[in-house]
């Protein structure tokens, strides 16, 4: 199959070409015909399967094909696709790939996010733009403040919509979708399925089609992951001893709270390893700063949180670390689905401690399979450590890790230990923080 098959016009297989893809992805082949033909549309995939491209390539097929509706009399273009993602790095690489694709087309397309000014947007905007990629805080403001104009909308695109409601855009969302036309094209695209998505499909979409790839949370076959045990206090050792050993030219690297990100980047760099942290506390200028060095290869080791690295894309990341298992088991998919993307050979390795126990056994649970572990030598884990609760915020306290607990976190939370309360009411029954936002 090629993308010439799938019915895109010559510009936009011409901008393929380009970029060496000759084999439209399964969700491609899927997407590109379903969006083509106009309906709604419901997407199963997540990061690494080619969903951009997936929507990107169709939407510019469909506005560069249709005259603009509704084209002010002073020829100003009216904003005719809106793309809306839940984090500024996924925004900024949607929109370089609408760039990308649509090299060859008379489009113009902008990003829009928080934490940079205001007045630079509001000229671009007042210049013309035909495909908007926004985060919703950013597109609200200009909403309130009457510099955006969404009712010419014909194209709108939920990108990684369970991660928006994760982060407790849902509001947000609803106040979207009441600022666009009630007649335009809608697609949602998601990595899973909740009862909360299905509301939100229900409500944006009219007779959509249902597409999904790879199996709901599996791990991509390529993909080879291995667990080192290793005792609470020696993680940070083992990690640069794993790097050094190995020659690791370019590893991300996860944890699950900001300042450990800190402080893990402060002691690589100590040990003469390059390392950069990215997380929601830091600027736009050092997010951006810091992904672009890694991805030059100038800069070693990119150490993120879940949320500042939803969506990353970075070609065919050879080495992701799990510093932390996270607390929620999809996330565990979502970050080592940052490496062995789109084929190529990839291995995630976590490096797990006692308190962590049940952790793994949930994430073995989702992802139907068992991880096998290796000890390293020298970094054997002490077997008579005992396991402590993970806390996760002032005011949260997850978890004690031991084997067998792991299936009811939120309600059994045994608070003390580490210093923290049970959170109680600030989490849900699967230990996961109740909302988080940036
Ligand atoms: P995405 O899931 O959209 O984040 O894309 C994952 C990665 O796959 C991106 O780095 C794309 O550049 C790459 N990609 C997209 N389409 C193809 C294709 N047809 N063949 C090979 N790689 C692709």
């Amino acid at each position: 199959m090629t993308f010439a098959s799938l019915g895109l016009a010559e510009p936009l297989v011409r901008a393929v070409q380009e970029q060496g893809y000759d084999q439209p992805t399964p969700i491609q082949a899927q997407a590109i015909p379903a969006v083509l033909s106009g309906g709604d549309l419901l997407a199963g995939a997540q990061t690494g399967t080619g969903k951009t491209a997936g929507f990107t390539l169709p939407m510019l097929h469909r506005l560069a094909a249709t005259t603009p509706q509704g084209q002010s009399h002073h020829g100003k273009r009216h904003i005719r696709a809106l793309i809306l993602t839940p984090t500024r790095e996924l925004a900024a690489q949607v929109e370089d790939s609408v760039r990308t694709y649509g090299k060859y087309l008379p489009l113009t397309s902008m990003v829009m996010f928080g934490g940079v000014g205001m007045q630079p947007q509001i000229d671009k905007l007042r210049r013309g733009v035909d495909i908007l990629v926004a985060t919703p805080g950013r597109l609200l403001d200009h909403a309130q403040q009457g510099t955006l104009d969404l009712r010419h909308v014909e194209v709108f695109v939920l990108d990684e919509a369970d991660r928006m409601l994760d982060m407790g855009f849902i509001h947000d969302i609803k106040k979207v979708l009441a600022l666009l036309p009630a007649t335009k094209q809608s697609l949602l695209f998601s990595a899973t399925f909740s009862d909360d998505i299905k509301a939100l499909a229900d409500r944006l979409l009219n007779q959509p089609r249902a597409i999904e790839v790879a199996r709901r949370n599996a791990t991509a076959e390529s993909i080879a992951q291995l667990i080192h045990p290793v005792g609470r206090e020696r993680k940070r050792e083992l990690l640069a001893h794993l790097i050094q050993q190995g020659d690791w030219r370019q590893v991300l690297v996860f944890t699950r709270m900001k300042h450990g990100a800190n402080r893990l980047s402060d002691y690589l760099n100590e040990h003469g390893i390059s390392a950069m942290a990215i997380h929601g506390n830091k600027s736009q200028t050092a997010r951006t700063k810091a992904l672009s060095e890694f991805k030059a290869g100038s800069l070693r080791v990119l150490v993120a949180t879940d949320i500042a690295a939803r969506g990353i894309d970075i070609d065919q990341l050879p080495h992701v670390v799990n510093f932390e298992l996270p607390n929620v088991p999809e996330d565990y998919v979502h970050r080592i689905g940052r490496t062995g993307r789109a084929g190529a050979e990839g291995e995630a390795i976590s490096l797990v401690c006692v308190d962590e126990m049940g952790f793994l056994k949930d994430i073995e649970k989702l992802t139907k399979r068992q991880i096998p572990k290796a000890l390293v030598p020298g970094f054997e884990p002490d077997p008579n450590e005992k396991p402590e609760p993970i806390v996760l915020g002032r005011r949260m306290t997850i978890g004690v890790g031991a084997p067998g607990r792991g299936g009811n976190r939120g309600g059994g939370n045994r608070s003390g230990g580490g210093g923290g309360r049970s959170s109680g009411g600030g989490s849900s029954s699967s230990g996961r923080p109740s909302s988080r936002r940036r």
